[in-house]
């Protein structure tokens, strides 16, 4: 039994997550304690039980403690089955994340599975749809894993609603990712509007329009049909071998420039650095990583969410995963290479 220390780290719901994914792909249990310790909200909210109960079905598995607020989870794993899965968040949380949880073991059970998850589609610190579609799942197929993300309904906080639907691949040839340069990206933005009035689209493409030069034909702006009003503006960073996704939620209260102005703040910081992976790509690929052929990219400065899950992989995989300091920018990380 592996004993992980949720507080230990970044300290959130990224641990449970990497966690039930490599009990799965491994066959090892764990208890999991402290969840969430440094959060607000500690213990598993909603978002975090569908992921469990998600993990839990895929393998047949056995949980202890997989209510509300818990801080404590028993989780023993099965055989990954493929299979047509249908799960809930029941709130606004990310279906991204519960996607991200089950992803690893379906990519490695031996049939294709068709999954489907109801909540948010597009949250603040979680990886919105547009970054699934366009940027994890295409570097995911640079490294041979076939999965593929489409959204059924959007869904905003709070009322949710919102349904993606994934197609997962057996990872029959897993191959190298090698992402270490970048030539200059060619800039797109994009911004989501639900019931709210098209001005606010509308200057929110022109302030990422003027601060990255994206002329009109890449700039645009789509209305979307969900259960509540909801505002997302994206920039995107096409670098030809892969594509960046940068994304501000809009917020009651919270001017449309200001809302323009952070995607344009995070797009800007990536691009100063020189390189190619972002800061949420970076801790996102390392699971797929140690699971497949390994490989390298170069990533700017190393966040927690990166330096914690190298520490929750290590636990369940013997997987030797570097951090090398390329400059004062630049760090390349490299996993079995
Ligand atoms: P909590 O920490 O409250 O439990 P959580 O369950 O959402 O929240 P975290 O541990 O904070 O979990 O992990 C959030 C994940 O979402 C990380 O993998 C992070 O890289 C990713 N993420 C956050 N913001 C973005 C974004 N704008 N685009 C892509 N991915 C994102």
């Amino acid at each position: 039994m592996i004993d992980i220390d949720g507080s230990e780290g970044e300290g959130g719901g990224q641990v449970l997550r990497t966690s039930l994914a490599l009990s799965i792909v491994t066959g090892k249990p764990f208890r999991i304690f402290n969840i969430r310790a440094r959060r607000k909200n500690p213990g598993l909210q909603r978002q975090h039980l569908a992921a469990v109960k998600a993990a839990r079905e895929i393998c047949g598995g056995g949980v202890q403690g997989a209510e509300p607020g818990s801080k404590i989870l028993v989780f023993g794993p099965g055989p990954v089955r493929a299979g047509d899965y249908t799960f809930d968040v029941g709130s606004a949380g990310s279906a991204s994340l519960v996607l991200q949880t089950i992803l690893p073991p379906l990519l490695l059970a031996s049939g294709t599975s068709r999954v489907s998850i109801g909540g948010g589609t597009h949250n603040p610190m979680a990886p919105p749809f547009d970054f699934l579609a366009r940027a994890f799942l295409p570097v995911l197929r640079l490294m041979g894993a076939d999965a593929a993300v489409s959204v059924d309904r959007h869904g905003f906080y709070p009322a949710g609603g919102g349904r993606l639907a994934a197609q997962i691949r057996p990872w029959a040839n897993p191959g190298r990712l090698s992402l270490t340069s970048r030539p200059q990206p060619v800039w797109w933005t994009n911004a989501l509007l639900c019931r709210l009035e098209n001005h606010i689209g509308v200057r929110e493409i022109g302030v990422a329009r003027a601060a990255l030069e994206i002329p009109r034909q890449r700039a645009v702006l789509r209305r979307v049909d969900a259960d509540c009003p909801g505002n997302v503006i994206m920039i995107y960073a096409d670098c030809g071998t892969h594509m960046e996704v940068f994304t501000s939620i809009g917020q009651r209260g919270v001017s449309a420039e200001r809302v323009a102005q952070q995607v344009v703040d995070q797009a800007l910081a990536w691009q100063q650095t020189g390189a190619p992976v972002g800061e949420h790509l970076a801790d996102q690929l390392l699971v797929p990583m140690a699971l497949g052929a390994g490989g390298s990219f170069v990533t700017g400065p190393v966040s927690g969410h990166t330096q914690t899950n190298i520490a929750t992989i290590r636990r369940f995989v013997d997987a030797k995963i570097e951090v090398e300091r390329l400059d004062g920018q630049r760090n390349r990380i490299s996993v079995n290479s």
